[in-house]
């Protein structure tokens, strides 16, 4: 078992509708040696891509996203969620539907801080349906730059956004998943490392 799928097990909380609560470490308060551990992992993980930037989604994303862009010596770019219609062009928009919330955001990234020469590595504190990284996908696909990676700390294996993600060809790492997770037993395993 690894650093972070022990904590899990020490600290996460299993809540109704496969929702799996980190707030004492990662999502509220946050452990930051374990977010640098975290990011040193993630570095190991894409070492030999030329990341130039790491791409998350507010607001959970952004303490791990910044930590990963730190081991790369490269900037972090996060998208934002935005309430206005009127968008002004100058901004890559995407649909992401809410797994927590139940609602659908539109996000936006200014075109200015995503070039069509960047190598993009996107990060996310959690894996459920996709939703999410495929939102962060397009934004990527709209500058016309790549994805060389997706780093994922929490993957809820047993939803469908790891298989889609890997279905489609990316490169993903997800540093703990959870294979199963029983809110009434509390019990959580987590898929084997290869
Ligand atoms: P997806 O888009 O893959 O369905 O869901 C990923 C997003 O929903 C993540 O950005 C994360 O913030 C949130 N999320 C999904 N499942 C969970 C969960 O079990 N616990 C927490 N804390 N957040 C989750």
């Amino acid at each position: 078992m690894n650093f972070l799928e022990e904590r899990i097990l020490a600290d996460g909380v299993i809540k109704p509708g496969n929702v799996l609560k980190v707030d004492s470490f990662l999502n509220h308060q946050i452990d930051v040696a374990l977010i640098d551990q975290m990011a040193k992992e993630f570095k190991r993980r894409f070492a030999d891509k030329p990341i130039t930037k790491v791409l998350t989604i507010e607001t959970s994303g952004i303490a791990i996203a910044y930590a990963v862009a730190r081991e790369f010596g490269v900037p972090m770019v996060f998208a934002k969620k935005s309430k206005s219609v009127n968008l002004d062009g100058e901004m890559h928009v995407a649909e992401v539907e809410s797994f927590t919330h139940k609602k659908t955001n539109k996000v936006v990234v200014a075109k200015k801080y995503i070039s069509p020469e960047d190598h993009v590595l996107i990060v996310d504190d959690f894996l459920a349906n996709g939703c999410a990284l495929q939102g962060l996908i397009s934004i990527v696909d709209s500058a016309e730059a790549s994805v060389e990676g997706l780093g994922i700390a929490i993957e809820k294996g047993f939803q469908e956004g790891g298989y889609r993600i890997r279905n489609l060809g990316y490169h993903l790492e997800s540093l703990a998943i959870v294979e199963s997770m029983d809110a009434e037993t509390g019990k959580i395993t987590f898929r084997e490392e290869l």
